[in-house]
């Protein structure tokens, strides 16, 4: 008793005894020195994805690296939603999400960059029309399990995406997909992404589910019709003539402006939907049309998706 009290005290007076901790490296935290642009990978409404190289030896034989920060205009208002980002992606793991690397931070800690793997064949909206040959309708229906698959483990852990879309699924390989972007757009501010949209291509009303659109309400609901939507692009290989925008334009006229959104509520209202793509099987259009049923409650969900889509594949 009385010797370990003497330790005690020579370890007090003398911290130079205790074991040090060895100096241990972030592997997550990216030094800013070593990260070096190498090319725009492409932006969305708030942020911008570079390709850079981590090169911590400085011998160009360093990783590739998807590096994901807000474009400057949006620095400000968005800098919380970036970090939520970071956080959400850094606690999920799964083989259909894209897998988060770490962070990098500038000018003093006021800019945070969030660094992810990069998947070199980009997103499906930039894959698909350059490789439809090679892309078969089972091959678009394995997609779309796989994204069914990461959504339902984003559900069970009580995430809700809101911008599901074909620009948001990476494409690894020719046989394997990603959900990619996590969430700027999910903190839009209520009636502020609505009111002030554009007849933008990437617009999200037109993934939006009708109580999104009307009470701003999204619900894991929400995401099943935002994925029946990206179904349909998938189904039209992201044909830039065929968004599900043209789809809807088609039917409510283009010279609404401002008043797009109320007749696309009403179009809605009245129970109309996008039509059968050209080339889509009647089976797989009427799983699209269970994911856009009216009333969120009577909505297919992510693991029935997963058995449909199966068994249509059989
Ligand atoms: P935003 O939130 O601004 O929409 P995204 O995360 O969707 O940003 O990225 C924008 C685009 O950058 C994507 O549509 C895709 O083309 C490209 N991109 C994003 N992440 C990656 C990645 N990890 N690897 C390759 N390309 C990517
Ligand atoms: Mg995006």
């Amino acid at each position: 008793r009385a010797i370990v009290r003497d330790i005690d005290m020579l370890e007090e007076k003398n911290p130079s005894i205790q074991p040090k901790p060895t100096q241990e490296v972030d592997p997550t935290l990216f030094d800013k020195r070593f990260l070096r642009r190498i090319r725009d990978l492409g932006e969305g409404h708030f942020g911008k994805v570079e390709l850079c190289q981590y090169d911590p030896r400085e011998d160009r034989t360093g990783e590739l690296v998807a590096v994901k920060s807000l474009k400057p205009e949006n620095r400000e208002e968005q800098s919380n939603n970036l970090s939520r980002e970071i956080d959400i992606l850094k606690a999920l793991y799964h083989e259909n999400i894209v897998k988060y690397k770490g962070i990098c931070k500038e000018d003093g800690d006021q800019v945070v960059k969030l660094i992810m793997e990069y998947l070199p064949l980009g997103s499906l909206k930039e894959y698909l029309p350059r490789n439809k040959s090679k892309t078969s309708l089972s091959t678009l229906l394995n997609y779309c399990i796989q994204i069914c698959k990461g959504m339902d483990y984003l559900g069970s852990r009580n995430y809700i995406h809101r911008d599901l879309a074909a620009r948001n699924v990476l494409v690894e390989n020719e046989n394997m997909v990603k959900i990619g972007d996590f969430g700027l757009t999910k903190s839009i501010k209520d009636n502020e992404g609505y009111y002030t949209v554009k007849d933008d291509h990437d617009s999200p009303v037109f993934w939006y589910a009708p109580e999104c659109l009307t009470l701003c309400k999204f619900y894991l609901a929400s995401d099943v019709w935002s994925f029946g939507v990206t179904m349909y692009e998938l189904i039209t290989y992201c044909d830039p003539s065929k968004t599900p925008m043209t789809g809807f334009l088609d039917m409510i006229g283009r010279t609404h402006g401002q008043m797009t959104v109320i007749r696309l509520v009403k179009l809605l209202q009245e129970g109309k939907r996008l039509p059968r793509p050209d080339g889509c099987p009647v089976p797989v259009y009427e799983l699209m049309r269970r994911c856009w049923e009216q009333v969120p409650e009577r909505r297919i969900s992510f693991s029935r998706l997963i058995e449909e889509l199966n068994t249509l594949l059989q």
